[in-house]
C-alpha cells in the first residue's frame, strides 16, 4: 500500500453566513429559502402569525396633537 494520505477535508471557512438559516444556523436550501428546511420555514411562520394575533384589536383611538414647537430659529442680530 502506498503511503499517500489524502488530507481531511478542511473545514469551510465561514464566507457564507448570509446563506445560513437564521434560525438553527445551518446551511439554507434553495426550496426554503431564507431557512434550511420547512421545519424550519413553518416555525418562523408559527412565530410570524402568533406574533401579529398578539397585537391588541382595539385600535388606539388618541387624536393627534400637531406640534408647536416649530419656532422660528431667527436669531436677531445687533
Ligand atoms: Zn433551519
Amino acid at each position: 500500500m502506498s503511503g499517500v494520505q489524502s488530507a481531511p477535508p478542511a473545514a469551510r471557512p465561514a464566507a457564507h453566513r448570509r446563506d445560513r438559516c437564521p434560525l438553527c444556523g445551518r446551511p439554507r436550501v434553495h426550496r426554503y429559502r431564507p431557512f434550511c428546511s420547512a421545519a424550519c420555514r413553518d416555525r418562523d411562520l408559527v412565530h410570524w402569525l402568533e406574533g401579529r394575533y398578539r397585537l391588541p384589536a382595539v385600535e388606539d383611538e388618541s387624536e393627534e396633537e400637531p406640534q408647536a414647537d416649530s419656532e422660528p430659529e431667527e436669531a436677531p442680530r445687533t
